[in-house]
């Protein structure tokens, strides 16, 4: 656990928050400033900081309980689809620094967007060469 972070004394007990699941290492509960109804974030108990610093037995364990949860967010409340979100860096947005998914149910027509622009094959080419791994 670590000091000063938020979402290590939510999986603690230690702050309160809209749980709706409980695993030995997984906590989900709802956002407080939610996307849509129902906007979920799932967080495994033992701090990382994002995607690069956790290893692969709880982010496999952690997306398994994203998708049981998604299924069930979908089917309780309705919804047409979901979006699966998950930031890294203060670029990216990400304000809080512990690892965690949102699950973002949508319903057909709702307002939100993500845009993307027009891509440029020439500089998709050269990218695709430069990074092929
Ligand atoms: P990020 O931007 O880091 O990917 O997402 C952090 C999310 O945590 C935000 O959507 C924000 O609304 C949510 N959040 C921040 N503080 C709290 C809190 O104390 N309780 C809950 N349930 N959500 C929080
Ligand atoms: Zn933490």
């Amino acid at each position: 656990m670590k000091n000063d972070c938020i979402f290590c004394a939510m999986a603690a007990g230690e702050i309160p928050c809209f749980k709706i699941r409980e695993d030995g290492d997984v906590i989900a509960c709802l956002d407080i400033n939610p996307f849509s109804r129902g906007h979920t974030l799932v967080i495994p108990k033992r701090h990382s900081t994002g995607l690069l610093d956790t290893d692969d037995a709880t982010l496999a364990a952690v997306i398994a309980d994203v998708k049981k949860i998604a299924a069930h967010l979908k089917e309780k409340l309705g919804a047409d689809g979901f979006n699966v979100l998950q930031n890294n860096g203060a670029a990216a947005g990400q304000s809080v620094s512990h690892l965690h998914f949102h699950i973002i149910p949508r319903r057909n027509g709702d307002p939100l967007v993500f845009e993307n622009g027009k891509g440029d094959m020439e500089e998709l080419k050269a990218l695709a060469d430069a990074i092929r791994m």
